[in-house]
């Protein structure tokens, strides 16, 4: 699929003066995309479309530019113990995808300039940790891969995780413009996942990404270039072919990759969904296939009381069970990191 090139570009007047701001700006400039330079407050305003449908797509085809001020970093478990942002939101359109509200009214593809200020607050995080190994996760508000060949901030930060001693990486993404990653001197410091699903939830759900072969064959390279790997299989949906779907795509993963690493992990998490992300979804997406019924739901308690609808106790277990049993099955020397 084509790289991301927006149909817009809002730059914050401050990312001027960074290195990766000004080549943001040529970029556009170069490719005639019109820009737009923020004034005080960094106000965007109405700029994308009528409806909410509109709007949600002219977002995404929009880049902004931006400082990341707030460097404080929080934590992010199951995945790692920090996270931390190079962008916010992706291209991609995958309706179920939490940022839907997250980011609100703010889908629109943000990448920050200040990766250095960002860089460092790692190396000062992961310094007061030793002799304890630190985990960090990249890819929790966005999908940086998305917007890599813009910005080159991935490849910044892989080599950045080469050099630190105790801090490790963690990315995860749909998409596959891989090539600028696979030289890099990664150190084995960033473990790499590629998010899969079976091809009638990627071909339903996750408009506007690449499709299952596209990404296995990234992995497979990236596997080649010494990069630690695993996937995330997610959202886990049932449907009613779902054990015949996920074995399809358990088998293909398993006669495809190449080469299956030692080490690899998988991390398995099941769909769920609150109140505020169904409302969401369902104004930007009034024809969803997504099942979003919590009549049909059990509930799970998150941070501050929110509910989460997830699959009942029963649907769960045998969800859970069918997932780990093909893990086990086709990939027996590979660890299940979690599934939730
Ligand atoms: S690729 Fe990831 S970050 Fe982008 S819309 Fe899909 S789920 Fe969200």
């Amino acid at each position: 699929m084509n790289l991301f090139m927006p149909k817009q570009a809002f730059f914050e007047k401050d990312t001027l003066a960074y290195p990766l701001g000004q080549k943001l700006h040529q970029t556009m400039t170069a490719n005639n995309i019109p820009i737009k330079i923020l004034g005080p407050g960094n106000r965007i305003g109405n700029y994308f479309g009528n409806t909410s449908f509109e709007k949600y797509i002219e977002a995404k085809k929009s880049l902004v530019v931006g400082v990341r001020k707030n460097l404080k970093l929080t934590t992010c478990k199951p995945s790692a113990d920090w996270e931390f942002p190079l962008a916010s939101s992706c291209p991609g359109g995958c309706q179920y995808c939490y940022l839907q509200t997250h980011l609100g009214k703010r889908p629109f593809v943000k990448v920050y300039v200040n990766i250095d200020e960002i860089l460092n607050k790692i190396k000062t995080i992961a310094d007061e940790n030793v002799p304890q190994i630190t985990s960090f996760e990249a890819a929790s508000t966005s999908d940086p891969l998305a917007s890599e060949h813009l910005t080159g901030s991935l490849a910044q930060t892989i080599t950045f995780f080469g050099t630190l001693t105790h801090g490790r990486m963690r990315v995860v993404s749909k998409f596959n413009n891989i090539d600028s990653l696979l030289n890099l001197p990664h150190n084995q410091h960033t473990r790499f996942r590629f998010s899969l699903n079976t091809p009638k939830i990627i071909k339903e759900l996750e408009y506007n990404t690449p499709q299952l072969p596209a990404r296995i064959k990234a992995a497979s390279q990236m596997a080649q270039a010494g990069y630690p790997l695993g996937f995330i299989i997610a959202p886990l949906f049932i449907y009613s072919d779902y054990q015949t779907d996920y074995r399809q795509l358990f088998e293909t993963l398993a006669q495809t990759l190449e080469p299956i690493p030692a080490d690899l992990t998988f991390e398995l998490i099941t769909h769920r969904f609150t109140k505020a992300a169904k409302n969401v979804i369902l104004e930007r997406f009034p024809d969803t296939p997504l099942e979003l019924d919590e009549t049909k739901r059990g509930r799970k308690y998150g941070k501050y009381g929110l509910v989460k609808y997830i699959y009942p106790k029963e649907e769960y277990q045998e969800l859970r069970e069918t997932i780990s049993s093909l893990v086990s099955t086709f990939f027996p020397q590979a660890t299940i990191s979690y599934f939730t």
